[in-house]
């Protein structure tokens, strides 16, 4: 590891993640709202085990607008998160911290950046310069880019084609691209040395 401030690139200990097709599988026009719809995606217990064993902070951001439209409760949501991390405390790969957004709209709903001012506010160690949101969506890049965080999209197909347009619409640019969780840890290189690095 090279003595501190001798790095071109700061290094990332902080890891914003989407939750529904970053965590889990998306159900499309869909929500989550029992435990039993919550389907991991594949590698992801592993790579959150590989960010909580490199000492690398990990927080969820979620937007649950099914909330609000009366379609499930806190309540069902926060019973879909103790299980989510029960099942990652297994695996010594629990997430540090999970904001979500119930609403329908606002100043907390990605794209708008509200729940990664709430997560700095509660980890004031939080510096968004050396922190990465991984996202499936464009609103995911939009909120990064906001508070001036980068931001990795991932996915794959018609999906990420359409993600991709909607951002250079918006004349964002992904600091990255990749298939899935696992693939940006890999490929990614300011977070695969960060993973080297910050684990010795
Ligand atoms: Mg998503």
């Amino acid at each position: 590891m090279p003595p501190s401030g001798t790095s071109p690139d700061r290094p990332i200990d902080t890891v914003f993640l989407d939750r529904d097709g970053v965590i889990n599988q998306r159900i499309p026009g869909d929500y989550i709202k029992r435990w039993e719809e919550f389907v991991f995606l594949p590698g992801v217990v592993e790579a959150l085990h590989d960010l909580r064993r490199a000492g690398l902070r990990s927080v969820v951001i979620t937007n649950q607008r099914g909330i609000a439209r009366g379609l499930y409760t806190d309540k069902d949501l926060h019973l879909v998160h103790q299980r989510m991390q029960a099942h990652l405390d297994a695996y010594d790969a629990r997430v540090d911290a999970i904001y979500y957004c119930p609403d329908l709209d606002g100043p907390r709903r990605k794209p708008a950046p509200g729940m990664l001012f709430d997560a700095q506010r509660d980890h004031p160690a939080i510096d968004f310069a050396r922190a990465v949101l991984i996202g499936d969506s464009a609103s995911d890049l939009q909120a990064a880019a906001s508070v001036g965080c980068r931001g990795i999209l991932v996915g794959s197909g018609e999906h990420l084609t359409e993600q991709l347009d909607a951002l250079r619409t918006l004349g964002l640019t992904p600091s990255h691209i990749a298939r899935d969780l696992p693939d940006a840890l890999r490929s990614w290189a300011p977070l695969a040395q960060s993973l080297e690095s910050l684990s010795r």
